[in-house]
């Protein structure tokens, strides 16, 4: 395509995404949200929500009210008025259960991502000397990767031959995901738990969530996911999916603000299950009891017997505030649909403006991506870090992950048609 035809598209495509945000039924929750400003007080193009998703107008609302609690009830703020603190954390199951399809009782917010995933291989990683191996993909984030390493040696073995990666093929970025379903398969009764992404954080590939699970069972495996970029993002359906546990974080998609609490899913039928093995604390043991101060647990009959401390209620106010405008949205179908109009827009408009001056490495089938964009930079000369730090400088947050991508994620509550739309002129001037 010659430069004058990408020009075109780009100007045709400005009207376009004025119509599309026009007609968009959710274009309001754009202004539910604050947004950073470049020091001359313009916006940015604010497209890394999949890092740390933007604070609602009411979050400071909420966070206040519960610092005006403090302040005027003081301890008294545990047990009285309509939110009291012993149970604050409550308030949010339905809504998180709702967001990643989990039964109330399977949902707890608690912790961090890392914490929680921790305390669920505490219950869910139970090697024995003929079934030990742990399956992870090979490029895990970090974190994930460390937690596992810990968890193998904390039981006395070795990740050299009980830590297991499938990682993409050679050449490839993406996990073929056939090729993780034989791993499972290969390292069969071995292989003590799956632990694997719902979106993989690099890539922005989904992994079929069901399929995985299904293949664990069938080798006797216990399967859990890290959904850490998939909740808000993607629609989920865990207990449907027979999933066994999970873990994320609420920062990201979710919008709970730096270092947000966790999330956390077991499936029912192990809820009940006494001989698991868990690490406890005072905050899973019955509430009617919890006060007389016994030390014999008895503990709660949902996923909060996996609660150790109680709730950091500052965190969870900012995360409910975020919570109430998903459900305010329609909850994750309708944020979904918005979702995969902004994904066909912003696909069309790199393939006629940018062409093969990047490459998107995240899936192009809708049913293997969320709304994560990892672009990789293939002019020639220009190194992706310095096309990021140029995107960054014209007003684009986006980010930036070594060794080679860039990821954009235009986010259906916030990030609008004309957004979109801006980024892909910014590009087409930078690349
Ligand atoms: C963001 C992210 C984390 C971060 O972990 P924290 O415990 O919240 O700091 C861990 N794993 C994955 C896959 C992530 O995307």
């Amino acid at each position: 395509m010659t430069g004058s035809q990408a020009t075109a598209s780009l100007v045709a495509a400005r009207s376009e995404a004025v119509t599309l945000d026009a007609e968009d039924p959710l274009a309001e929750f754009r202004s539910a949200f604050h947004r950073p400003r470049r020091p001359d007080g313009a916006e940015v193009v604010y497209l890394v929500g999949n890092s740390l998703g933007l604070p609602t107008m009411s979050t400071a609302r909420h966070v206040g009210a519960e610092l005006d609690r403090w302040a005027t009830l003081g301890v008294e703020g545990h047990f009285s008025g309509d939110a009291p603190w012993e149970s604050y954390h409550e308030l949010l199951t339905a809504q998180m259960a709702a967001i990643v399809g989990g039964l109330p009782s399977e949902v707890v917010v608690m912790n961090s991502l890392t914490v929680n995933l921790h305390l669920l291989m505490v219950s869910f990683y139970r090697p024995t000397p003929t079934r030990h191996k742990i399956l992870i993909e090979e490029h895990a984030f970090p974190s994930d990767h460390f937690a596992v390493e810990s968890q193998i040696r904390q039981r006395g073995l070795d990740p050299t031959s009980s830590l297991v990666t499938v990682g993409p093929r050679p050449g490839q970025e993406l996990l073929d995901v056939d090729d993780v379903l034989a791993a499972i398969a290969e390292h069969g009764e071995e292989l003590a738990l799956v632990l694997l992404p719902g979106v993989q954080y690099y890539t922005g590939q989904v992994l079929p969530i069901a399929d995985l699970v299904a293949a664990g069972h069938a080798v006797g495996a216990v399967v859990g996911f890290d959904l850490a970029h998939a909740a808000g993002n993607i629609e989920l359906d865990l207990h449907g999916w027979a999933a066994d546990f999970a873990a994320w974080c609420s920062y990201k998609y979710l919008n709970s603000g730096p270092g947000g609490v966790g999330g956390c899913f077991v499936h029912q039928r192990h809820i009940a299950d006494q001989t698991l093995p868990k690490f406890l604390g005072w905050w899973g043991t019955n509430k009617a009891t919890r006060f007389e101060m016994s030390t014999t647990f008895d503990p709660i009959d949902t996923v909060e017997s996996w609660q150790l401390s109680n709730a950091p209620i500052l965190s969870m106010a900012a995360c409910r505030a975020s919570l109430d405008v998903f459900e305010r949205a329609g909850g994750m179908p309708t944020l979904r649909r918005k979702s995969e109009r902004q994904i066909a827009f912003l696909d069309q408009l790199l393939d006629e403006v940018i062409g093969e001056r990047v490459e998107v490495i995240t899936p192009r089938s809708l049913a293997e991506r969320g709304c994560q964009y990892a672009i990789k930079v293939t002019d020639k000369g220009r190194d992706g870090r310095q096309v990021y730090e140029s995107l960054k400088a014209a007003g684009v947050m986006c980010d930036w992950r070594e060794p080679r991508v860039i990821r954009v994620a235009p986010v259906p509550l916030y990030t609008s048609f004309v957004e979109i739309h801006r980024f892909v002129e910014i590009l087409d001037g930078v690349v």
